[in-house]
């Protein structure tokens, strides 16, 4: 089972305390784009075998949403933080780093 813990109230949740959000750090696209940047926007996601940063929310907690870095292939959960960040804390990518030392960064 996913255990992930919840960067806003410090909670370890299970999965199914929580709700899935889906691909984090997406870029969002408005007014003045182009229509591929818009579709691709909308319908195209990342679905990598290894590191992946996601959107989670405390659906049975707090409520709050929040972003955490874990494997797809393996589970293993290398950390969470808050939804309102750009990208990925330098010290947990250095984390992700040293345990995946082919990981290619988070972009
Ligand atoms: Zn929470």
């Amino acid at each position: 089972m996913l255990t992930l813990e919840c960067p806003c109230c410090d909670v370890k949740a299970e999965e199914t305390e929580l709700a899935a959000g889906g691909e984090a750090h997406l870029k969002r696209y408005g007014p003045g784009s182009t229509d591929e940047e818009f579709e691709s926007y909308l319908f195209v996601r990342k679905n990598p075998r290894g590191v992946h940063f996601e959107r989670w929310r405390h659906a049975y907690g707090c409520g709050k949403w929040f972003l955490a870095a874990r494997c797809t292939a393996t589970l293993e959960v290398f950390g969470t933080y808050p939804a309102q960040s750009k990208e990925p804390p330098a010290d947990l990518q250095a984390k992700i780093k040293a345990k995946r030392p082919d990981w290619e960064g988070w972009k």
